[in-house]
């Protein structure tokens, strides 16, 4: 299919991921997936809500040396993760979607595992993880980008801001209305090298308060700088 033809699709949308590649320099297919076990990968991206990364991995650290399998979590009391997991915050919500999330798991597949998912084609998957209680578009997306190997593209605050500020969305479209967006303009082979260099673009240049465009070597492509020049 010609993206081209897609409507809407932002003119300079492939200049722009050309030229993140260039500069934060990953490219499409992963080397390998993050996790083996791509429940993993879902519980830590529920441990990832309202908290940064380093305090996320914290709680997850704690929790697998304390538990290092799921189904020893499914049996633990509820305290005990909540204690381990305290680190990434909302320790009390998070344990209960924990619980909750590992008992209908195993309902449907008879073991702590979601490495079933794996024989099943994308849509199908979306479906499946978006029954589970407190995951959302951009867990979804992950869980599938980087534990399953299949074609999303998560939208963080980051990549949020990114598309706003390039004019491809207005100003206040939600992350969860820029995903299908996103995923119809850009080819499915840069999905995750386009996730991955905005994200870094967004944390070490294009940040939230003061971006610096002097030093952004996209700056030409970009309307809020053509705009307004670089904040000062
Ligand atoms: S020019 Fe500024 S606003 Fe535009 S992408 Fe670069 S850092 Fe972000």
């Amino acid at each position: 299919m010609d993206l081209n033809s897609v409507a809407g699709r932002p003119e300079n949308i492939d200049a722009v991921l050309d030229g993140l590649e260039k500069l934060w320099g990953n490219e499409g297919i992963p080397p390998m997936l993050a996790h083996e076990e791509p429940l993993d990968g879902l519980m830590l991206t529920l441990l990832s809500q309202n908290t940064n990364d380093k305090n996320r991995d914290k709680g997850f650290s704690a929790l697998k040396a304390r538990f290092p399998e799921w189904y020893e979590v499914a049996g633990a009391p509820k305290e005990e993760i909540e204690n381990c997991i305290r680190p990434a915050g909302l320790a009390n919500t998070k344990s209960a979607r924990m619980l909750e999330i590992l008992g209908m798991i195993h309902r449907d597949f008879g073991d702590y595992s979601l490495n079933a998912l794996r024989g099943w084609d994308a849509g199908r998957v979306k479906e499946y993880l978006s029954t589970l209680p407190g995951i959302g578009a951009k867990t979804i997306a992950c869980v599938m980008l980087f534990d399953l190997g299949q074609p999303a593209f998560p939208v963080d605050t980051h990549v949020a801001r990114f598309c706003r500020r390039m004019e491809w969305v207005e100003e206040k479209t939600m992350p969860e209305k820029i995903q299908p967006l996103l995923e119809n303009w850009v080819p499915q082979s840069r999905y995750l090298g386009g996730h991955v260099n905005i994200i870094e673009h967004g944390r070490g240049i294009c940040k939230a308060q003061k971006p610096n465009c002097t030093a952004c070597s996209i700056k030409d492509l970009c309307p809020f700088y053509n705009r307004s020049g670089a904040p000062d």
